[in-house]
């Protein structure tokens, strides 16, 4: 009786955390069950697991039942191979498994050429990562072999000679060996980042000086001219840009803290209108100036923080609110309830 290997996704793409809070919690409790697959491996949706083929269909009849929001689907080995990421298992005559990189079959081994305007970590980035992959993954003498031609290959069409593969390689190989030699995390893979800018002439030196503090730097790349001498993001007012906006009151301490998606001064000229027709349904600004016959300074209301990713835009307004020193006139609470903040400053 062999068994059958198999690959399971879902049905749909839940954002990585999620899927993995949801997924940790399905397998702790399908685990107990004599039907759930004894070899389980998963990487956020995608399965691999080992089942006897008779108990397949049942196998996922019970997955699939756990959940009326998740759907398995099955891909299952053919002639003994199944793809599962970016490994290719093949399971051996005596059952055994044995690993090599799969490509998809549309793959172009195109990657940044030798001639372009790159920095040089850039083009070699897909290489170490390939070389990389090459000495971690289990791979037998064959698929070894196999994949190096191919990594030599696929440098030789994107115009890189031997040698520059020859040094990534080697540099992968030494670390391996360092590694196999030992369980402690060797020191120079704890670094810090940080982001900088590309100009030849300065980050060159300037790399080797942060390197001695175990500080790396991961590049910005500065494509043109222009983006090196201008600084794009000053050219849009500040009332035309998304983010977080302060309105404070004339009268008396109070500010407004929100968030704005749109311009800045769209927000602020419909806060205007609500607090001039005393709508204050729709503005706790509004609010404010009704209940205490206070006024509000136009003048001095803007924007306080500009962000350009929605992402964070609950983030900056929950901060801003949080270690605000004036009392506030929002109603709602922050969109994030930031424990360490409240605690700090000693609101509720
Ligand atoms: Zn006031």
């Amino acid at each position: 009786m062999y068994k059958q290997v198999f690959g399971v996704s879902m049905g749909s793409k839940l954002s990585p955390l999620l899927a993995e809070i949801f997924m940790s919690n399905f397998e702790v409790e399908a685990e107990g069950n004599k039907l759930f697959p004894r070899i389980w491996k998963r990487y956020v949706d995608d399965i691999f697991a080992l089942v006897k083929e008779r108990t397949l269909t049942q196998t996922l009849d019970f997955l699939n039942s756990r959940h009326t929001t998740i759907k398995f689907t099955v891909e299952k080995e053919v002639e003994g191979k199944l793809p599962f990421l970016d490994l290719l298992i093949t399971r051996k005559d005596n059952n055994k498994l044995k690993f090599g990189i799969y490509r998809k079959p549309t793959s172009t081994d195109r990657y940044i050429t030798a001639d372009s305007n790159h920095f040089g970590g850039q083009k070699q980035a897909a290489f170490h990562s390939m070389a990389d992959r090459i000495f971690n993954i289990p791979m037998e003498e064959q698929e070894f072999l196999a994949e190096k031609e191919t990594i030599y290959k696929a440098a030789e069409l994107n115009g890189y000679d031997k040698q520059f593969v020859d040094k990534i390689l080697r540099k992968h190989e030494r670390k391996k060996h360092r590694r196999d030699a030992t369980t402690l995390i060797p020191e120079n893979e704890e670094i810090r980042r940080v982001g900088l800018p590309f100009y030849p002439t300065i980050t060159n030196p300037l790399k080797h000086t942060l390197r001695r503090y175990g500080i790396n730097i991961a590049h910005k790349s500065v494509n043109t001219l222009r983006e090196l001498l201008v600084n794009l993001k000053d050219k849009v007012p500040q009332d035309e840009q998304a983010g977080i906006d302060k309105i404070p009151c004339k009268d008396c301490d109070a500010v407004y803290i929100g968030q704005t998606r749109r311009k800045v001064k769209v927000r602020l000229k419909e806060h205007r209108r609500a607090v001039e027709m005393n709508k204050t349904s729709e503005s706790s600004v509004a609010t404010h100036t009704v209940s205490n016959q206070h006024e509000i300074d136009w003048d001095k209301a803007g924007l306080i923080k500009s962000i350009n990713k929605i992402g964070l835009l609950n983030a900056w307004e929950s901060m801003y609110i949080a270690t605000a020193k004036q009392p506030l006139m929002n109603d709602d609470d922050a969109p994030i309830n930031l424990i360490l903040f409240n605690l700090t400053t000693g609101r509720k």
